[in-house]
């Protein structure tokens, strides 16, 4: 009897999962496994627990989800918590595996762990399946990958296919185990649980049955997609934009299932350029993801994928005001204090901080890319330290030194000031133009106006 070991890391679902498709087309019974890797929940280099509170809870909630769904297949999640190999190589002596099937990615850390699988001696299989277009469909050599997004844009872009979604196992077979394992709990992961904001964008619940639930009401229910272009620069509720980003992350639901629901619904309801929109997003998220097989680890450097000699400024307490969104000025704080209250912030908002970071402040960017990995509900390292690259002006974007001018951000995208309000209350009580204006106030004005508000840390001759 051939037992394979489905190892899920990210891409917590039945829906498209090559892997675990293939275990099953390949074995008699496969044993599903998720292991919670130590070494997720330790401190980073930076100072930072590596995985935040938020994430850490919609990953729980996702595993979980997982668990019920093989069940519901009549087969059974094994949950464990340590060190990946060790725990891998005690499973493939209990129940005699022979193979391991499992996801290939493309980061270092996670390349190093399948290395590390690949020298036990036992049949491997690796697949991608967390990104839009297959690699082994692109039209180039992974060295001759574009490092600007609209070259590698118009090479992709309706030129290669999108694979078809693999269809979810109708039955999967698992080994009898007395012990699947409780999935840990936040002290376990020395964490507390967060508290859950009323102001926060959307209530993230884990897992592959809400992602898909997301799906539906954003494209079907709603018809927000329509809308996607013109609304998600947006700052404020549930449906200014997707809210897929933690779902992709998690692969709680896949790129290709997104893209094919997407050509449905140009079929059966209409096309624009919204429904084409949202693609190209996806298509962002490949971008970073295939840069980093070209620039390996590079991307984590001070000097970025381009490298690029700057000086740069140690963290020092004004990134601690950063971080807690007390630097008073008000769209920086709105921004990182919904960060770190809810664990999401827009991609608006993240482009602020993040140019206000490196570009005004000057502080070594990867301090910052760092909090986001600890904060972030939707972390990917592709995605973060990528865009962080980006925005830093130490790769992927040809105008290195681009500035977002903080002030004039907030007076288009927060016209009322509503955003700010919602998360800056020791101001609420003043006029939208006021508070668009407050850089233009003296300190003891802005004293009197709010007392409680803290003193603002930078002050910028651009923003007048
Ligand atoms: C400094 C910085 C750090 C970021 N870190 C992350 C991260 O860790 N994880 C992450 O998923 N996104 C990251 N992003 C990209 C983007 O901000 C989020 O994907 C987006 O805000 C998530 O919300 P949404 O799902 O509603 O996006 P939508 O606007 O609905 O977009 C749909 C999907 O397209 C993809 N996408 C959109 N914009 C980008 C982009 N700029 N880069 C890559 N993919 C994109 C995402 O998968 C997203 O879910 C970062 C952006 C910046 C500027």
């Amino acid at each position: 009897m051939k037992t394979s070991l489905v190892w899920f890391r990210n891409d917590l679902r039945l829906h498209d999962n090559e892997v675990l498709v293939s275990a099953i087309n390949n074995s008699d019974q496969v044993l599903p496994v998720f292991i919670f890797d130590d070494k997720y929940w330790d401190q980073s280099k930076f100072g930072h627990v590596r995985t935040g509170s938020f994430r850490t809870r919609f990953i729980i909630e996702s595993v979980e989800n997982l668990r019920q769904n093989l069940r519901s297949k009549g087969g059974e999640l094994m949950v464990r918590s340590g060190n990946p190999i060790d725990i891998i190589k005690n499973l493939i002596h209990e129940f005699e595996v022979s193979a391991i099937y499992t996801s290939a990615e493309v980061a270092q850390e996670e390349k190093t762990l399948q290395n590390q699988l690949s020298d036990l001696d036992i049949e491997t299989h690796f697949y991608h399946q967390a990104s839009l277009f297959h690699p082994h469909d692109l039209p180039f050599n992974s060295n001759e990958m574009p490092d600007v997004f609209t070259p590698f844009r118009k090479k992709v872009d309706k030129k290669i296919e999108v694979r078809e979604p693999h269809q979810a196992p109708s039955e999967i077979k698992t080994p009898l185990f007395t012990n699947p394992g409780n999935v840990p709990q936040f002290e376990e992961l020395g964490l507390e649980e967060p508290k859950t904001d009323d102001r926060t964008a959307l209530a993230f619940n884990g897992g592959e049955n809400a992602a898909l639930e997301r799906l539906h009401h954003y494209f079907w229910e709603t018809r927000e997609l329509l809308h996607y272009k013109q609304k998600r620069n947006g700052l404020i509720g549930a449906d200014y934009s997707s809210k897929f980003s933690p779902y992709l992350a998690a692969g709680c639901i896949s790129p290709r299932k997104i893209y094919h629901e997407v050509k449905k619904f140009e079929q059966e309801v209409k096309s624009n350029s919204s429904t084409y929109w949202l693609i190209f997003e996806l298509m962002w998220r490949d971008f970073f993801r295939f840069l980093m097989v070209k620039h390996k680890t590079s991307i984590f450097k001070i000097t970025g994928l381009w490298n690029v000699r700057k000086e740069w400024e140690k963290p020092n307490e004004l990134f601690e005001k950063w971080k807690l969104g007390q630097t008073g000025i008000p769209f920086i704080d709105a921004n990182m204090r919904e960060l770190l209250y809810t664990g999401f912030m827009s991609n608006r908002g993240r482009q602020n901080v993040a140019s206000f970071l490196t570009k005004d402040l000057k502080i070594d960017w990867r301090y910052g890319a760092d909090w986001f990995e600890s904060q972030l509900i939707d972390y990917d390292v592709y995605s973060n330290w990528g865009n962080w690259n980006y925005v830093s002006g130490v790769g992927s974007d040809p105008r290195k030194e681009r500035r977002f001018n903080i002030a004039l951000q907030a007076q288009k995208y927060d016209k009322n000031a509503d955003y700010i309000k919602l998360w800056v209350p020791e101001i609420s009580h003043l006029d939208a133009e006021n508070i668009l204006t407050w850089h233009n106030y003296s300190g003891s004005d802005q004293k009197e106006m709010a007392p409680d508000y803290p003193k603002m840390i930078y002050q910028s001759e651009y923003w007048r």
